[in-house]
């Protein structure tokens, strides 16, 4: 548990050439959110589930992360014990900005990883298609795999993260949200102080409860961020 908690979304990977899902209409790369990534849809939907995934995964073989990936590495390397980063991104590049696995919390998954839908074990693929991983059955136990990431309606048991730190945190920094999925502005409210980084206001924020709001890029945003936490961090 940290004093700050800089919590992201996809908005931190748009500048890296991933698409977010509400800058277009609420598609997810022209695909509609309920026939891939809503519960139910590996039964309804198992085929082109699958290859949407499959495509999100060698999607992101290339991609870099961008300098806020990198400032925040940085700052989780500098304050270990002071700062939580938490992210609803299920991309990899704070990884490729040098995170370590256990310094930061996938909320919603992660697209290199499966999970059997018996065991629950968990298996990393890199970019691999599922179905050309362990004869498409989990080595485990036999079972069927799916994709490591929580669809609308299913349960996000790493929220139970999110809450603790919430309830510990006393500076809580947003980037890259549109809060349709996670409510932000409750956070703030929680929080002694607030930043949130938007490229432009969300009808699903309410920013007057923002200690401080910059509508501009994340990377262009991200030293004077930096600057409010390490400042906030001398007052502690
Ligand atoms: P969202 O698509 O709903 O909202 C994106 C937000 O980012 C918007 O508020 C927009 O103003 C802001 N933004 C766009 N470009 C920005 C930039 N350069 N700098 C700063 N802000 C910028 O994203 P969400 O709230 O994270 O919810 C989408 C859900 O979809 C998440 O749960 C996530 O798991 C998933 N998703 C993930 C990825 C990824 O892993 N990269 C991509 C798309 C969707």
């Amino acid at each position: 548990m940290s004093k700050v908690l800089i919590l992201s979304g996809a908005g931190i990977s748009a500048e890296s050439g991933i698409s977010t899902f509400r800058d277009s209409n609420g598609l997810w790369e022209k695909h509609r959110i309920e026939d891939v990534c809503t519960a139910g849809c590996l039964d309804t939907n198992g085929e082109a589930t699958k290859a949407f995934y499959d495509a999100r995964r060698a999607d992101i073989e290339e991609k870099l992360p961008n300098y806020a990936h990198k400032v925040i590495v940085k700052l989780k390397q500098k304050y270990p014990n002071e700062i939580s980063v938490l992210t609803q991104n299920v991309d990899d590049l704070f990884e490729k900005a040098g995170i370590k696995e256990n310094e930061i919390v996938h909320l919603h998954g992660f697209l290199r990883e499966l999970r059997c839908r018996e065991c629950e074990e968990v298996f990393n693929i890199g970019y691999k298609k599922q179905d050309e991983c362990f004869n498409a059955q989990c080595p485990e136990c036999g079972g069927e795999l799916r994709p490591n990431i929580v669809f609308f309606g299913e349960a996000a048991p790493k929220y139970q993260i999110l809450t603790q730190e919430l309830n510990n945190c006393e500076l809580i920094v947003i980037i890259g949200t549109s809060g349709n999925v996670l409510d932000v502005t409750y956070f703030a409210q929680l929080t002694s102080v607030s930043i949130l980084n938007n490229l432009e206001p969300s009808e699903a924020i309410d920013d007057k409860y923002f200690t401080k709001v910059y509508y501009e890029k994340a990377t262009q945003a991200i030293d004077v961020i930096a600057e409010d936490i390490e400042e906030f961090l001398i007052t502690l």
